[in-house]
């Protein structure tokens, strides 16, 4: 019975609307799949089969990779979902310190019109999510402590639906975390506002939007079938294919395409990279980057390449200080001596 519970357990990503990898977002993921290669690149059935089902992706060292770290992650997020009460403590907090401002009183916008508050709740929801993902993505490619983490996601070779579970706990915790805030934050402004008419329009218990970006084909992201969009939907979503780029060793495609759903903020902060047709991409951290090698080192190499560039920190503070002490007098460095 434990067994079956645990088992269970693993699999409930695949039955929940609410995960990525719902079997109806990938069932769905694979008519997207045929109707590009046979409507738009031509192919027959049969190619575009044998190009979907390409078991040099499926069976290859990185993807039996990925769903080992499917399932060990797993775990883990067990141990993450306290995260839940960060929402709700942060939430309550914010509601009460909208209180101590005279601007604007609890549930002043309460008789606003019920549909345009439940679709504009609906929308901040969307937006806040997606744009703080956006920045959170940025900073792990930026910051050095936080991109020796986020390369576990990088070092991936062949991409499949299930490489979105390629990441350290770390960072799982970091997006829930953000998660917590973002929502934590819409939350209790919304209901300070509107009080109770506050509401979410959903699918299957869903956020209608977070629904409509699956059904989109979210799942071929983490693919070997390039999908592009016209370039100005591009501007605007990010497609398959743009973020294909994003995991691409190319120097051009370097910290491209941080965007989740949306490419706008690509596009507002410079970091926008439009699909390109046609060509072949090598995904990786490529030959300057130095990987995890094992699924131990998925675990452990993060932290030892942050301990490293702590060392050297250190060390550059040593010298700094160790310079001045010896190449300065007294004076220069603590003014005169009294
Ligand atoms: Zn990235
Ligand atoms: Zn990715």
């Amino acid at each position: 019975m434990e067994y079956t519970a645990i088992f269970d357990d693993f699999l409930s990503d695949f039955i929940d609307p609410k995960k990525r990898i719902f079997v109806g977002y990938l069932g769905l993921s694979l008519i997207i799949a045929y109707v590009w290669l046979v409507a738009v690149r031509r192919s027959t059935l049969k190619t575009a089969h044998a190009q979907i089902f390409n078991r040099k992706v499926f069976f290859s060292k990185s993807a039996r990779v990925d769903y080992k770290l499917f399932f060990i992650n797993r775990a883990f997020s067990l141990l993450v979902s306290p995260l839940l009460i960060t929402q709700i403590a942060i939430a309550t907090f914010i509601f009460y310190a909208l209180h101590r401002q005279n601007i604007v009183y609890s549930g002043q916008f309460s008789d606003a019109n019920k549909t345009f508050v439940v679709a504009l709740f609906s929308l901040s929801m969307f937006i806040a999510d997606d744009f703080t993902k956006y920045f959170l993505h940025r900073w792990m490619h930026r910051w050095p402590m936080l991109w020796a983490f986020h390369k576990v996601h990088h070092s991936a070779e062949t991409m499949t639906p299930i490489t979105v579970y390629r990441v350290h706990p770390a960072e799982g915790i970091l997006y829930g975390l953000r998660s917590a805030v973002a929502q934590g934050i819409v939350i209790s402004t919304f209901i300070f506002a509107f009080g109770n008419i506050v509401d979410i329009y959903t699918i299957v218990g869903v956020n209608i939007l977070v629904f409509f970006f699956h059904m989109a084909g979210s799942n071929l992201r983490h693919s070997h079938i390039s999908i592009g969009y016209w370039k100005f939907l591009e501007h605007v979503f990010i497609s398959p294919a743009q973020h294909q780029l994003h995991h691409s060793v190319a120097d051009e495609h370097h910290d491209k395409n941080f965007g989740a759903a949306l490419a706008i903020w690509d596009w507002l902060f410079g970091s926008l990279h439009l699909s390109e047709a046609e060509k072949d991409i090598t995904y990786g951290l490529g030959l300057t980057e130095s990987g995890p090698k094992t699924i131990v080192d998925m675990y452990i190499k993060p932290f030892q390449d942050i301990s490293k560039i702590l060392i050297l920190n250190v060390r550059k503070v040593r010298k700094l200080l160790f310079l001045s002490s010896s190449e300065k007098p007294f004076e220069a460095r603590f003014g005169p001596k009294l």
